[in-house]
């Protein structure tokens, strides 16, 4: 495929340009918020994107580059300061509604664009560690800390990934439900870290509905609960999930039907009947074949088929995007505290990704 190269301003003015931005600009500038002498809301969503795009973790910094960039001036058509884009991510946060509008225009555009979007979904959690200390004691054998810098974070948990160790980590969770063929966010949440993960998925997997039907839906050992494969069948959706080794497991009730012939063979699953149908090997036994009602034991794609080990690879999808998002887009290292300014953080991070993946999805001509 031909790599597209565009100056990094030219690609923020086509996002700046887009229909689904520019809506969300005129409706900002329609609130009539600058009060003293200010930027409209094209400099300053451009500086949100700015953000997010050169990965900056600082409005100080973010302003000193587009002080120092021309073309970032031009595009934006302004300058503003540091000040100007801290009022403006306070009173963005009173305009959710609009902020949601957008990312959701955002992601049914590309949902028409990209046919394989939202098909085959990874859901997983990553942590976000607060800008804030944690620690029960403010010094080894000192005094118990009284008074918390970000009071919505709290300690939670997260699993070893490559070289890193697992272990406590005090702050937030994304989760998030990732698109396994282009590895683009479809819906997320963010909690404080103490938050189950698997009670979230039902929640998350429902925002994924509102945009999109996957067919599957991967999650790894941590989400093999009932209520996780519940949140799968509500949405339509059949559950990739390894099993843990819980009694039943240990028992073998997992395992496919046997007869004296032999193992029986998955023939196909019925997702509108919620079963998956056996054979028997040699099929001399009578009936020859039974239905086995989905469950956790025995999910609509048996975990033994070569289906479900390429749906579960496919999971990785959601790890490599925390990762991007982490690194590429600057989603961490957090420097706002409190629940409301991480989620905002994550939506803005969101919004600079999706609505470039689109503006690049646009510049690839559609097959005939
Ligand atoms: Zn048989």
């Amino acid at each position: 495929m031909a790599v597209r190269t565009v100056a990094p301003s030219a690609e923020l003015a086509e996002i700046l340009d887009s229909a689904e931005v520019a809506a969300l600009v005129s409706e900002l500038d329609a609130l009539r918020w600058t009060g003293r002498k200010g930027y409209g809301a094209r400099a300053l969503v451009g500086a949100c994107l700015v953000k997010s795009l050169y990965a900056i973790p600082t409005w100080t910094r973010v302003a000193a580059l587009i002080a120092e960039h021309e073309a970032l001036q031009a595009v934006l058509g302004g300058s503003p300061s540091h000040w100007a884009c801290y009022r403006f991510a306070t009173k963005l946060r009173e305009q959710r509604p609009l902020l949601d509008a957008c990312l959701a225009g955002i992601v049914s555009e590309l949902r028409d664009r990209l046919p394989e979007y939202g098909q085959d979904v990874a859901v997983d959690a990553s942590d976000l560690p607060a800008y804030a200390n944690g620690q029960r004691f403010l010094s080894r054998n000192g005094p118990e800390r009284e008074r918390f810098s970000d009071p919505d974070a709290s300690w939670g948990h997260r699993s070893a990934v490559s070289t890193r160790k697992g272990g406590g980590f005090y702050g937030y969770k994304l989760s998030a439900a990732v698109c396994a063929h282009t590895g683009l966010p479809v819906a997320w949440r963010v909690e404080t870290a103490r938050a189950h993960e698997s009670s979230l998925a039902d929640d998350l997997l429902q925002r994924v509905r509102e945009h999109v039907q996957p067919e599957t839906v991967a999650l790894d050992k941590g989400y093999d609960v009932s209520i996780a494969y519940e949140a799968c069948e509500r949405i339509g959706a059949a559950p990739i999930i390894p099993l843990r080794q819980t009694p039943f497991v240990k028992r073998g009730h997992h395992l496919a039907p046997k007869c004296e012939h032999g193992t029986w063979t998955f023939a196909g699953s019925d997702s509108k009947r919620g079963a998956s149908k056996w054979r028997c090997p040699t099929g001399e036994c009578s009936p020859k074949s039974t239905w086995i009602k989905a469950s956790r034991l025995h999910p609509l794609i048996p975990r033994e088929t070569k289906r479900w080990g390429d749906l579960y690879r496919g999971r990785a999808s959601v790890e490599r995007e925390f990762g991007r998002l982490k690194n590429q887009y600057g989603l961490a290292p957090l420097r706002v505290r409190g629940l409301a300014k991480v989620a905002l953080h994550a939506d803005l991070t969101m919004l600079a990704r999706l609505s470039q993946a689109l503006a690049r999805a646009r510049a690839v001509p559609l097959a005939a």
